[in-house]
């Protein structure tokens, strides 16, 4: 005789399954078996670096921003100083060239910044797997 661990009604020693609410009795066999991966292997330091290439290329974009950037403050200053007889030429040609040196920026930044959060996550995502034993 067992006794049903959910609803304490009684079942033969050889019931698979409480009849009366349909649990499951754990037999010899059925131990759960641990999760593949654990007990969690213990940190084994950062990960390989990958993806030179890639960390370059983002290094490259934010140099090109700032670079831009200089450049467009720099052009910006001249066509200022040579419309200085005509204001309003000089303003137009100076948020022109500010607002698109800007965007510039902005867009080179992003794509550096974007390039490096790929790799952080896929280096997170290897580090994880590490971690996990995962082959
Ligand atoms: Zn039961």
């Amino acid at each position: 005789m067992k006794t049903c661990t959910v609803c304490s009604a009684n079942e033969s020693d050889q019931a698979a399954f409480c009849r009366t609410c349909g649990t499951a009795f754990a037999s010899a066999s059925a131990q759960p078996t641990p999760a593949p991966g654990y007990p969690l292997q213990p940190y084994q330091g950062a990960p390989q670096r990958k993806y030179q290439a890639l960390r370059t290329i983002a290094l490259a974009y934010k140099t090109l921003a700032v670079v831009a950037g200089a450049v467009a403050v720099l052009v910006a200053i001249q066509l200022v100083a040579a419309l200085s007889d005509r204001p309003s030429s000089a303003i137009v040609s100076l948020l022109m060239t500010l607002g698109l040196g800007a965007i510039f920026v902005v867009t080179l930044f992003a794509a550096s910044e974007g390039i490096e959060v790929v790799i952080d996550i896929e280096e997170n995502t290897r580090r994880v797997a590490d971690r996990l034993g995962a082959p």
